[in-house]
């Protein structure tokens, strides 16, 4: 089934710009290039959703998308990628954290990383920022299937255990095997977007 998506509603490059703070939405971010996009589209089944295509490090904004009344899905800009200037990077870091632990709509943060590459600290950084809020999160292993079962087991077991480790105090923080090529996950994960929504 696919998503009523998405009328595309706005985007925010600073805080004041963010659409009004009523209803429901859930973010998704990551690493540049780890597969945002097309998680994304996996879950709403869509194969070009209005997520452009984008050249990595280019300045980018939270992109708001409607899946219902007072309902969102946001897009946040992806980090990680070497080139951006100092000052980008700084701007980034501004704005998504004061979205992450700011926005009371906001009700849960999906987060999503290489499977091959598992959490990074930039990855460990999100997840200091919005976890204080008590809100659950969710990472998705994506590209799972670039690895064959014993390394798709064993990329969940590090995950988990990295969270269970050096993320112990957040416990509000699962995580799941996913890919947008054969969309394993997608049903996993698209059924606790809907209880998030809901
Ligand atoms: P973004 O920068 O995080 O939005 O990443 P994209 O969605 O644009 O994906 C980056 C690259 O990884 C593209 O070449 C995708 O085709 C590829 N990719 C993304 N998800 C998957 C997946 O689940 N499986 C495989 N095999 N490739 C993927």
């Amino acid at each position: 089934m696919s998503h009523p998506l998405a009328a595309f509603v706005s985007a925010a490059y600073r805080l004041e710009e963010l659409p009004l703070d009523r209803g429901r939405e859930v973010a998704f971010a990551g690493r540049s290039n780890a597969g945002k996009s097309s998680a994304i589209n996996a879950l709403t089944h869509r194969k070009k959703l209005a997520f452009v295509s984008k050249t990595p490090g280019r300045t980018q904004t939270i992109n708001f998308f409607d899946v219902g009344r007072e309902r969102r899905w946001v897009d946040l800009p992806g980090y990680g990628y070497a080139k951006v200037a100092k000052q980008e990077r700084e701007h980034w870091g501004e704005l998504i954290s004061a979205y992450l632990m700011s926005r009371k709509s906001l009700i849960g943060l999906i987060l999503i990383v290489d499977s091959r590459r598992g959490l990074t600290p930039l990855d460990g950084q999100l997840i200091e920022w919005f976890a204080p809020t008590g809100k659950p999160q969710h990472v998705l292993l994506t590209k799972s299937d670039k690895l064959g079962q014993r390394a798709a087991a064993q990329s969940l077991r590090d995950a988990e255990n990295t969270l269970a480790t050096q993320y112990s105090r957040f416990p509000q923080c699962t995580v799941q095997l996913f890919s947008a090529h054969n969309y394993r996950g997608v049903a996993q994960a698209n059924s606790l977007l809907a209880q998030w929504l809901t």
